[in-house]
Formats: C-alpha cells, sequence, structure tokens
C-alpha cells in the first residue's frame, strides 16, 4: 500500500519481467482456445446446479454464473486431457520456472511463504492435528515444503508435482517427490495429518475430483488447507472480466458460501474460511491508473483509491480483509475421525 510495500510488490513481480509473462500467456491460452469445438459444458463445479447466466467472455472463453450459489465458472471447458497437455507446454510457466521464481525467490520467502508456514501451523496447533506427515499438492518449485522442512515441525514433507522442470526444483531442495497428479498417487503414499494446495483449484477440470482425492490420501481427522480466488472479493466484483483472475486458466471462480458448499457436501468439516488478502484494493486502483477501469461512476471509490490513498488505501485493504470480501480465500477443513 505504501511506497515501500509497492517496492516490495516488484522484487515479487519484477516489472520488466511480468510483461513477457503475460505475452507468453496469451499466446499460451490462443493456444488453448484455439481447440474450443472440443470443449464440453459443464454444470455448476460447487453445487452441480444447471441454470447459470452470463458472466462475460475473456479471450474467447464463456464464462457463467451460477443461479444457486454465484460461483463463476467457464463453460464449456477443455476436457482434463488437454488441460493436463496445456500445462505440460505452457511457456508462461517455464517462463515463470526460469526467470521470476529464481529471482524473486528471497522476497518471496519473506513476504509469501514464511507468513503462509506460520499460518497453517497456527492451524496444526490450535486443531490438534498430529505433526507426522505432511503433503503438498501442486508443490510447484517447492518453497513451501523447504520451509516446512526447516519448521522442522513435520516428521515427513511430501511434495506432489506431476510438472517436470518443477519437480525437478522440488529434488534439487532435497524434498521427497511424487512426480505424478494426485489421481494416480497409490494410497499407501497417503495417511497424511495434513494436506495443503495453493491457487490449484480454479485451474482444474473438477475440483469434486479433485477434492475426493484429497480426502483419499488425508488420515482420519486429517486437516485439508485450500487457497483459491473467491469472484466475491473486491478486485473481482468490481472490475469483472477486467480482472486478471478472471481468465480462461482460472474456469472455477468460487465464493465463501460456494466453497463451503463444495467442501460440505463432500463430507469435510469446515473449521476456518477466511480471506487474508492485501492486494485488492491496490489491484483496482493500478487497473484505474492504467486506464483498463474507470471509477468515474465510483465517486467514493474513487476517492478512497486514488485521490485519498495514501491515508485510506491499507485502512480499506485491511475492512476488506476482515470481512471475507478479499479476492484471496483460505478454506481449512478435517477430515471425519470415522
Ligand atoms: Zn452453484
Amino acid at each position: 500500500m505504501t511506497k515501500s510495500s509497492t517496492l516490495n510488490e516488484n522484487a515479487i513481480r519484477p516489472d520488466h519481467l511480468m510483461a513477457r509473462s503475460f505475452e507468453l500467456l496469451e499466446e499460451d491460452t490462443q493456444r488453448l482456445m484455439q481447440d474450443k469445438d472440443e470443449f464440453v459444458s459443464v454444470t455448476c463445479p460447487a453445487c452441480g446446479h444447471v441454470e447459470a447466466s452470463s458472466y462475460g467472455t475473456k479471450r474467447g472463453m464463456t464464462f457463467l454464473e451460477c443461479h444457486q450459489c454465484e460461483t463463476v465458472y467457464g463453460s464449456p471447458r477443455p476436457k482434463p486431457e488437454r488441460l493436463a497437455q496445456y500445462y505440460r507446454e505452457a511457456t508462461y510457466y517455464a517462463y515463470w520456472n526460469k526467470y521470476i521464481y529464481p529471482s524473486s525467490e528471497e522476497a518471496r520467502r519473506e513476504r509469501i511463504v514464511k507468513p503462509r508456514v506460520e499460518r497453517i501451523l497456527g492451524f496444526v496447533e490450535q486443531h490438534g492435528i498430529p505433526k507426522r506427515r505432511m503433503i503438498e499438492v501442486g508443490a510447484g518449485t517447492g518453497l513451501f515444503c523447504e520451509m516446512m522442512k526447516q519448521s522442522g515441525s513435520f516428521e515427513e514433507i511430501v511434495a506432489i508435482e506431476p510438472t517436470p522442470s518443477s519437480a525437478d526444483s522440488c529434488e534439487k531442495r532435497g524434498l521427497e517427490v511424487l512426480r505424478q497428479p494426485i489421481e494416480t498417487v497409490p494410497a499407501d503414499k497417503g495417511n497424511a495429518q495434513l494436506i495443503v494446495s495453493f491457487e490449484v483449484l480454479e485451474h482444474l477440470f473438477s475440483p469434486k475430483t479433485y477434492l475426493e482425492h484429497c480426502i483419499r490420501l488425508l488420515a482420519p481427522g486429517g486437516m485439508l488447507v485450500v487457497t483459491c480466488p473467491s469472484a466475491k472479493g473486491f478486485d473481482v466484483s468490481l472490475l469483472r472480466t477486467v480482472a486478471d483472475t478472471v481468465t480462461p486458466e482460472h474456469l472455477n471462480l468460487f465464493n465463501p458460501k460456494s466453497l463451503k458448499l463444495l467442501f460440505e457436501s463432500n463430507n469435510l468439516e469446515v473449521i476456518e474460511l477466511l480471506t487474508p488478502g492485501r492486494l485488492d484494493a491496490d489491484i483496482v486502483r493500478k487497473k484505474t491508473m492504467a486506464g483498463k477501469f474507470s471509477l468515474e461512476s465510483h465517486p467514493f471509490l474513487k476517492k478512497v483509491l486514488i485521490d485519498e490513498w495514501e491515508q485510506l488505501g491499507e485502512k480499506i485493504q485491511n475492512f476488506l480483509a476482515e470481512n471475507l470480501l478479499s479476492s484471496h480465500m483460505w478454506i481449512v477443513a478435517r477430515k471425519p475421525s470415522i
């Protein structure tokens, strides 16, 4: 929010590298959308409801909004095998693994991953979860698993990461890596007291199937922690298809109510739901200042986000985060003890 946190933001997403990464993302999604004829229509990924209104289109992907739970979802969407091919071949992720993650690792460690580790260990302590085996699904370059390992809290830490370049990076950190999608991980690799998954759920063809596999790998009474964007958060609600969060890659944009519904309908007990985001107000401000969004018909927000930003920016963001109004969502749930 302040000048110094803007500088920190640049340390995490360096401007000179981000522009190129966005070009690659655009090219990748264009290639994906060329196969649109083979996409399949789906019902609401949270509640299964059939009826939905049009939400808008982004780079050729049609988004719908469920009449029952207001989840925003891409439909028709690529079949699971086409999605797997997309992530295998995407130049955007290869670019991040080669340039952005290595150059921003120290800033990420401090600003993103350390608070994540602390928050999760807080949940683990608070709910008396035994610290035996932890699995991260979609471990990426393995930074979170490495910092969990350094914390000395869990006896065993396992990274599930099917993307070869990311799995290599996990291995270089000395982590145990399962180089396969969660669907094919055998049950004897499970029995985890804690499973975590950051920013994965929104990318999947079937979040329900994914949760079923997480549950399969959890020990009875085990804890599942998932983060994903909320379509009801401040920046997405305002910007809608102008938001970077609304992209053909993000097929499922839940909200606090619908995410809870999805978890509970899979027989998980939801124990925490929070939106500790830090960036919503700044995202809308930046889109406005770049001329991509107008606050002319929102004079109140213009006052808060532009005219009196230095005095009010951080306060409005804190308000959003504390009232389930940020677009960055966390859910913590438990598998029944039998
Ligand atoms: Zn729904």
